[in-house]
């Protein structure tokens, strides 16, 4: 879906297709040199890495395997909390393997956190972070992040796999959500 069919409805754009598309074959260049000689096995958070995951996965000159889980993070209202539940878990053992985890945004950072918990408890060899964009102002938690594409301020976004009510994820670019939309 492109900018004029939703023109009304986003305040702006903060990462156009051209720079997320360019930034993602400059991290698939880092990954395939950091993990030379290695397995690598990609596991995209659902649905909000789904298209990072595919672009990400196609830039690779290597062999990836690719695994998905489902999490939901129960707060008060809308907050996160870092109570954690899994909707989906992975199809397989992670048990010496070299894990990307693959996510759209680090907001507050718990969700990553509890998540790279959760994996290293598994027995894989090594656990990192990619995620296409991280909120610096909204973080609670520290969380070591390998590879970030875009750092940005900490308004509500939405496309590129980011929702608003599932709306807006096939969206090419990120935007910043009108006000009107949800005030
Ligand atoms: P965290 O635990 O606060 O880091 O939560 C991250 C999750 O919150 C992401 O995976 C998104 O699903 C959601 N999220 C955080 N910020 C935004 C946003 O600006 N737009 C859409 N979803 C967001």
């Amino acid at each position: 879906m492109d900018l004029e069919s939703v023109r009304s409805e986003v305040e702006r754009v903060i990462v156009s297709e051209a720079d997320l598309q360019k930034r993602l074959q400059e991290i698939a260049r880092t990954i395939e040199s950091d993990y030379r000689d290695k397995d690598l096995l990609l596991i995209g958070v659902l649905k909000g890495a789904v298209m990072a995951m595919a672009d990400l996965a196609r830039y690779l000159n290597r062999h990836v395997e690719m695994d998905w889980m489902a999490v939901s993070s129960y707060g008060s209202g809308t907050k996160s909390s870092g109570v954690v539940r899994i909707l989906k878990d992975l199809d397989k053992d992670i048990t010496g393997r070299n894990v990307l985890i693959v996510e759209d945004i680090v907001d507050t950072g718990l969700t990553l956190d509890w998540m790279r918990t959760n994996l290293e408890s598994r027995g894989a060899q090594s656990v990192e972070i990619f995620t296409v964009l991280r909120k610096p102002e909204s973080a609670m938690v520290k969380v070591d992040v390998k590879y970030v594409g875009f750092d940005i301020p900490k308004d509500f976004v939405i496309g590129y796999g980011l929702d608003f009510n599932e709306k807006y994820r096939n969206l090419p670019f990120i935007g910043v959500l009108a006000k009107h939309m949800y005030e």
